[in-house]
């Protein structure tokens, strides 16, 4: 028996053998003490894992039967899973003949929490219960029920497990057993067919948990019915069958006497759920199918089902997550939709499906027209997937424009979680998909924003929304309005704090508020809304004021050419364009506008990215005075008094405010506190 060195130790000693039990790996066990003494009351979800692992063992059999030529025998329609109730022993057997599992894959994935849908949930479930074992809770032990932990949920009603297994390809057969948190064994055994047999020994029957249930043809015909009635394989079981005896005419009685017979019967309808007609499918149907398929905790915030007939056949059902997937922004997020061949899985992500920005969308698509052989390159290439894609991708956004044109709350909530892919969407190529993206674009605003909830809804209930579309800054737009305002900086309060923006408010007039660092980008890539173009309160084109004032400030301007030119050159700061006065400013001293298409805040995050050249891009920046403010009188006086040495000092103390303002590190911060301190004992 060849045995690697660490699974089990056989020690002889005398005549006697001894077998040493192998331990879980530590956070296996933690989970299965878990499972065992779990209180949760959804425990019947053990049978869905348990099928639901079969069914993959059933998959990847036939996947690999398809290249691997020694397994030419194996047939699709063979296929299939058998659940064995034996009330005797109080067993309950879930036999497959899929792919099987190797001494290794035993061990690798029975010993250790292999998978990272398993891994993850025990992140969830012990983060915060790091250095001891407690009690956990029935809030977190029913994301087991939502989510499913595969194998180990037998351990909710098992008090001992046997898992026998002939890998596909192999003549030896293994045996895993455990029961419980003591560890495992693993053994050499006989079995003929290839494929897993899952043996679960029932606990006792106890008060609250009547383990025997699930000894029940009644109870296991209705779990499989409700969480695994679309598995593609037959799930088959013996069923009791009354058959009606033949009348003796002799006897006077007129009741039909049955007979009790054994039939084997399929236990699942076998259609998948994508195939079932709309209107026999349940809310609860989709949601299970989703929160299980996708290994997700929490329900979808939407689903989209449909059936295309035409020159392509095919159905796709697609879901939006209702939070951003724990691993989105890192790399080893796989956008993509499961495709399907008539119900056959092909492939496990097909990124040409979806755009990059829908790549949050979860689901699959199902078409007869695609061959099952078909390879990742042909599949490129392939027109009829082409199609497809461009279908889902205009249905995607057709759904997305009526859940916030009907669904308003629900669609906000959804642009929380991914709004911002949909933003880089708009920007990214160029702008080449901004006019497709433009009404599915929401922003922040200083207008209160009141919009129906739902707008089917006869009583006209309103809410309070965070956010507003382009369409409905446009539609409140002044009739003297000639641009679409926006400010930004990194936060809504930073922003509404800005110098601009109370002025631009004060002139009655909505502003943006821009408060991620892609917005201002999509913004100058689509220049316009309806033709109106926007305007950062920051920048220097900005125009408020009517001719007279202009030309009030043109001259008030003239009269100080020359201290402007003086503190300009006492800044020595080749950023800083100009230094003038401003009548936009209503209290505030001072501000900084910027001057071409690089702003304050675009270059903040321009300089935040990785090198990529970007560093030495900076704003160029006119240092704006407010004349109105009593600052203004004192530099001209000190100007006049020819108090240089003063007025330079006032003029950097100017400039580190505005930049502090605009949220800009100051250059020389000591220089800053010296100058402070200078004046304050003066
Ligand atoms: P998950 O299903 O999330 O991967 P499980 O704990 O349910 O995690 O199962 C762990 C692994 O054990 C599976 O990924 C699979 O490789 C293997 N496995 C479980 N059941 C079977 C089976 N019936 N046939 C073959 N392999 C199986």
């Amino acid at each position: 028996m060849e045995r690697r060195k660490d699974t089990i130790i056989f020690l002889l000693k005398g005549s006697a053998v001894y077998m040493a039990k192998k331990q879980f790996k530590a956070e296996s066990k933690r989970l299965l003490d878990l499972m065992i003494n779990s209180i949760y009351t959804n425990k019947e979800i053990f049978l869905r894992e348990v099928i639901s692992n079969a069914s993959d063992a059933l998959d990847k059999l036939y996947f690999k039967s398809l290249t691997d030529k020694s397994l030419s025998d194996v047939k699709q329609s063979d296929l299939k899973i058998k659940i064995v109730r034996d009330k005797e022993n109080r067993t309950l057997t879930i036999k497959d003949n899929g792919i099987g599992m190797t001494e290794e894959e035993l061990e690798k994935n029975l010993g250790t929490i292999a998978q990272s849908g398993t891994l993850k949930f025990k992140n969830e479930l012990v983060k915060d219960n790091e250095d001891s074992k407690q009690q956990v809770d029935e809030d977190k032990m029913s994301l087991i029920g939502q989510f499913g932990v595969g194998f180990y949920s037998c351990f909710m009603v098992a008090s001992e497990i046997s898992v026998v297994s002939k890998a596909a390809g192999s003549d030896k057969a293994y045996i895993w057993t455990s029961a419980g948190a003591e560890g495992y064994s693993i053994e050499e055994t006989s079995k003929d067919e290839r494929g897993t047999d899952i043996i679960i020994k029932l606990k006792e029957d106890t008060e609250d948990d009547k383990y025997s249930r699930y000894l029940e043809e009644y109870t296991i015909d209705n779990l499989i019915k409700k969480y695994s009635d679309y598995i593609r394989y037959p799930i088959l079981m013996n069923c009791e069958k009354r058959v009606p005896k033949p009348k003796d005419d002799k006897d006077g009685s007129k009741e039909t006497e049955y007979e009790i017979t054994i039939e084997e019967r399929t236990l699942n309808s076998m259609v998948p759920i994508w195939k079932k007609d709309k209107k026999d499918i349940k809310d609860e149907e989709y949601k299970n199918f989703y929160m299980q398929k996708f290994m997700d905790f929490d329900e979808p915030l939407k689903w989209i089902h449909t059936k295309v007939e035409g020159q392509y056949s095919y159905s796709t059902l697609l879901y939006i997550p209702s939070h951003v997937p724990y691993d989105y922004f890192s790399k080893d997020f796989k956008k993509g939709l499961e495709l399907y061949s008539n119900g056959v899985l092909i492939m496990e992500h097909c990124e040409d499906l979806l755009p990059d920005y829908f790549g949050f969308v979860k689901g699959l698509v199902d078409s007869e027209d695609l061959s099952l052989n078909i390879s990742r390159e042909i599949l490129q290439q392939d027109k009829q997937l082409k199609i497809i894609a461009k279908n889902i991708e205009s249905k995607i956004r057709s759904e997305l424009a009526s859940m916030l044109e009907n669904d308003r709350a629900n669609y906000e909530k959804l642009f929380k979680a991914f709004g911002m892919p949909i933003k880089i969407g708009a920007y990214d190529g160029y702008g080449m998909n901004k006019d497709k993206l433009k009404d599915l674009l929401l922003f922040h605003s200083t207008h209160e924003n009141e919009v129906p909830l739902n707008k089917e809804d006869d009583k006209k209930e309103t809410y309070k929304s965070d956010y507003t579309t382009l369409k409905e800054y446009v539609s409140r737009m002044k009739e003297d309005q000639k641009e679409i305002y926006y400010g930004s900086s990194e936060t809504i309060d930073k922003i509404k704090m800005l110098p601009q923006v109370e002025a631009v408010m004060d002139k009655g007039f909505e502003v943006l508020l821009l408060d991620e660092s892609v917005d201002e980008f999509v913004l100058q890539i689509m220049e316009n809304y309806d033709g109106k173009k926007f305007a950062n309160v920051s920048a220097n084109s900005i125009d408020l004021d009517t001719e007279e004032e202009k030309e009030a400030l043109k001259k008030v301007n003239e009269e100080s050419k020359d201290l402007f030119g003086f503190m300009k050159d006492a800044l020595g700061d080749s950023t800083i364009k100009e230094v003038r006065f401003t009548h936009r400013l209503k209290n505030h001293p001072v501000c900084l506008t910027s001057e071409g298409i690089v702003s304050v805040e675009m270059q903040k995050v321009l300089n935040a990215m990785p090198d990529q050249g970007n560093q030495n891009i900076k704003a160029q920046t006119v240092l704006e005075i407010n004349e109105k403010h009593p600052i203004a009188e004192k530099l001209k006086e000190m100007f006049k008094a020819d108090n240089k040495e003063d007025l330079k000092k006032y003029t950097k103390l100017l400039l580190d405010s505005a930049k502090l303002i605009e949220g800009l590190p100051v250059d020389n911060p000591t220089e800053l506190s010296n100058i402070i301190c200078e004046l304050m004992v003066k």
